[in-house]
């Protein structure tokens, strides 16, 4: 009997025993009766976080910290006890009165503390959804009366809704401190802050001296980290008012992030690939050499394609010349020719730049810019001035003292304007000119009045004749039946005789190529500009459908690496489109050529392969119409005069709507070699189909080869499959284009390789999206595994459909396939 009462009674303790383990587990709060030690957790609501006790890596200390549950790899975000571990599994964390979170060790001693000077009558210690820690009253869910909040304290890791920066009510700063190492918490020689001296901006320091700005905020981002704007996933934010400063950024899906700074200097951009079950870094800080911390001294602007990387900006030189041509530039630059602001200074606008560091400055809102520089001019210490908010263009920024840490940013830098002496200002060389000008502007004015009535004659003609052809402009000879079309258009008319004249009708010599369309011709147009001219011919393939559709569809879209429509002409039976002209033609002629891809070094090639991919990203994710290729390939990528890519030939493309990400088609469109397998074979076209069609292009690129066509002494598979069984060998780097030597960074090819494969998964849902083709193309860290191609060994695909399909000629080895009907 009493061993059964015994039995019973263990019962009842084991139970109470496993059901106090259940609630430590389940539940988000502690209150001043409860408290954890050993194994034991609170999780938040949600189930993300996760408090308990930890070791890091090859450590055996013990830390309180917090982090995420769902993650395998225990990712911890934040530490109590940083710089005072527990060398035993014996401490205990409780929340007690009036309102403090306490870490005691095995002999009772509080070894850390929450340092909250208010109390609360029932104080609780809740870990939010957020992974912010918080001390509150039991009945208070107001952020802004908690008495103590984790978010306040942070230790190397920046989380959504984190405010980092300064407080002026309550004098507190909040930033960032690296570990020391990955086994020790403790915080190291690295800080990050939203620095709040002059205009914000972020920075990280090594110990008090500064290594890395972000550059000012300027209403999108930061001056100097362009990649890092408002996207689908993220919005970032400064926030500036009377009472504080700070950065935060917010989540805007259900992306996993965060920002860490790790022990050696450098700040990451974390998100967690749930398919891949592993963290990506997509943007690391610094990002080059140009990141580091004023390089090229005062006035100095540094550029990381140039060679030596620093020079001083126009009408500057070397303050000490000998020691900067030993690549000693950090004591910058002066200028040509001193300020003397009593006599009148002026100011010279220098454009593309990470704008200098704005700890001297200030700053102020809803000033035009011309207001800005009057304001400037007024006061002889202030040393430039620039727009303080390129969203809405508007507000000043103002600089004094030297100008330092400029770093030039191709494409995405800002307009700066710097005080000068009037001898150097832009204003100087406009004085000379305005004498030529206003010679000028009185012939000018003679001549216009004279054009204008020549003009006026002529439109008259013009509409005379077009009321003839009964046609009154673009719309209506298109011969749409389609109304909805109709008001798509907004198209420039060139008319047939300028046509004519430009391309010396239409003369063999000035033939650029042939595609899908019919012959494309270069032009000049009588004002100088050269055009390349697409003539839609009578046995086009590709007729009149298709000739709208590229209408359409480019006339809508701008991007820096899509080509530009200038406009058509529709005359009697010509349907002509005019396009920019590209001077290098297109990448085929380039990678596929002998002696021409010898021209093309690693540098061309990535920087080629990283516009087409901003090209397609903006096709499927930016553009106001959202839109899936269908037909990438070599011979449809055209390169201007600095090689930078332009994606050509809409006359496939199709539009899809918001919550659309493809659809199915009997009518097949596409280019052998190039398509993915699904779309190919069962018509399913989506974005994913695009990705495809890029890493064949990306692996063509490395390459110097196409993947039609390609054989191997060795093996059967085509390039695809040579690529993936080189990858899988770990021998990638063979796939390398011989001619490029050993000229290229090869862990820039590995990585670019890698992430082709990964485009050219045989699965569509494997493949990743282009915004993720581009972080992945730009920033190291981890990559999933590829798994097989699509399409690996086939050199002829869908070879049993090729009856059905008629295809169109070309003068080129690829060819668009116009009616091939899939199963
Ligand atoms: P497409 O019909 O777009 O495939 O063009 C056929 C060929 O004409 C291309 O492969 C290029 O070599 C050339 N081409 C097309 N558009 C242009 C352009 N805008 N500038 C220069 N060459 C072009």
């Amino acid at each position: 009997m009493k061993k059964s009462i015994n039995g019973i009674l263990l019962l009842f303790l084991v139970s109470v025993l496993c059901l106090t383990e259940k609630i430590a587990g389940l539940t988000d709060t502690l209150t001043t009766t409860q408290s954890i030690k050993g194994d034991e957790t609170i999780i938040s609501a949600g189930g993300s976080f996760v408090l308990g006790f930890f070791s890091p890596s090859s450590s055996t200390n013990r830390y309180v910290g917090i982090w995420y549950n769902k993650i395998p790899n225990q990712t911890v975000v934040w530490v109590a006890n940083r710089e005072v571990p527990l060398i035993s599994k014996s401490g205990v964390l409780e929340v007690i009165k009036p309102g403090l979170l306490v870490l005691r060790n095995d002999t009772n001693n509080t070894i850390w503390k929450s340092n909250s000077s208010t109390s609360a009558p029932n104080p609780v210690v809740q870990l939010l959804e957020t992974g912010n820690l918080v001390v509150k009253d039991a009945n208070q869910d107001d952020p802004g009366m908690f008495l103590w909040q984790s978010f306040d304290y942070p230790t190397d890791t920046s989380l959504p809704g984190m405010k980092l920066g300064h407080n002026f009510v309550t004098g507190l700063e909040v930033y960032l401190s690296s570990w020391k190492s990955p086994e020790d918490p403790s915080p190291g020689e690295y800080t990050h802050h939203c620095d709040s001296t002059g205009y914000p901006q972020n920075i990280v320091k090594k110990g008090s001296i500064l290594r890395f700005r972000t550059g000012p905020w300027n209403g999108l981002g930061f001056s100097g980290v362009p990649s890092l704007q408002k996207n689908s996933i993220f919005s970032y934010e400064v926030v500036i008012n009377s009472k504080e400063v700070y950065y935060s950024f917010k989540l805007l899906s259900s992306t996993i992030t965060r920002y860490t700074l790790s022990p050696s200097g450098v700040g990451q951009r974390w998100t967690w690939d749930n398919q891949a079950r592993s963290w990506i870094i997509y943007l690391s800080t610094p990002d080059d050499t140009c990141d580091s911390y004023g390089l090229c001294g005062a006035y100095g602007s540094c550029d990381t394609r140039i060679s030596p990387i620093c020079e001083c900006l126009d009408k500057f030189s070397p303050k000490f010349p000998d020691k900067w041509n030993k690549g000693n530039w950090s004591n910058g630059c002066i200028r040509n020719v001193a300020l003397d602001c009593q006599s009148g200074d002026g100011f010279k606008k220098y454009s593309g730049f990470k704008l200098p560091d704005t700890h001297n400055s200030s700053y102020n809102t809803n000033t035009s810019l011309k207001e800005c520089r009057r304001i400037c001019l007024k006061n002889c210490s202030c040393t430039a001035y620039s727009t303080l908010d390129i969203s809405s263009g508007s507000g000043c920024l103002f600089w004094f003292g030297d100008l330092i840490d400029m770093k030039v940013i191709s494409g995405a830098g800002q307009d700066i304007h710097v005080r000068m002496a009037s001898s150097d200002s832009d204003s100087n060389g406009k004085k000379g000119k305005k004498l030529v000008i206003s010679l000028a502007l009185s012939l000018a004015m003679v001549l216009l009045s004279l054009g204008l009535v020549l003009l006026l004659q002529r439109r008259n003609k013009k509409r005379a004749k077009q009321k003839k052809e009964g046609m009154e402009g673009f719309n209506l000879s298109m011969a749409y039946t389609d109304e909805r079309h109709k008001k798509d258009l907004e198209l420039p008319l060139f008319e047939l005789s300028r046509i004519i004249k430009a391309t010396d009708n239409f003369s063999f010599n000035n033939k650029l190529g042939e595609g899908g369309f019919g012959p494309v011709y270069k032009g000049l147009l009588e004002e100088g500009q050269e055009v390349a001219v697409k003539r839609l011919s009578e046995h086009s393939t590709q007729g009149l459908e298709e000739f709208k559709n590229e209408a359409i569809c480019i006339a809508k879209l701008q991007h820096r690496n899509l080509v530009k429509l200038l406009g058509c002409c529709i005359e009697g039976k010509e349907k002509i489109l005019i396009y920019e002209y590209m001077p290098n033609k297109s990448l085929d002629f380039f990678i596929f050529d002998q002696t021409k891809r010898k021209s093309l070094d690693w540098l061309t090639r990535f920087h080629i392969i990283q516009g087409i991919a901003r090209g397609l990203l903006y096709l499927h994710q930016d553009s106001r119409l959202r839109i899936i290729h269908r037909d990438l390939k070599a011979s449809n990528i055209l390169l201007d005069a600095d090689m930078n890519p332009k994606i050509s030939d809409f006359g496939t493309a199709r539009s899809f709507g918001g919550n659309e990400t493809g659809a199915n088609t009997s009518r097949v469109v596409g280019t052998h070699g190039y398509m993915s397998p699904e779309y190919a074979v069962d018509g399913l076209f989506s974005v994913k189909s695009d990705v495809f069609s890029f890493g064949v292009l990306l692996i063509e690129i490395v390459s110097g080869k196409r993947n039609r066509g390609f054989l191997h002494h060795g093996h059967q598979f085509n390039l695809l499959g040579h690529a993936w069984k080189l990858y899988k060998e770990e021998r990638a780097l063979e796939l390398v284009d011989l001619h490029l030597g050993n000229s290229y960074n090869s862990s820039e090819v590995l990585r670019s390789i890698h992430v082709g494969l990964l485009c050219v998964q045989q699965c569509p849902e494997d493949r990743p999206d282009m915004s993720s083709v581009i972080f992945m193309l730009g920033n190291e860290g981890h990559l999933p595994e590829a798994t097989q191609p699509g399409f690996f060994m086939e050199r002829n695909i869908v070879k049993a459909d090729n009856s059905s399909s008629t295809q169109a000629s070309s003068s080129k080895g690829e060819i668009t396939m116009t009616q091939l009907e899939a199963r």
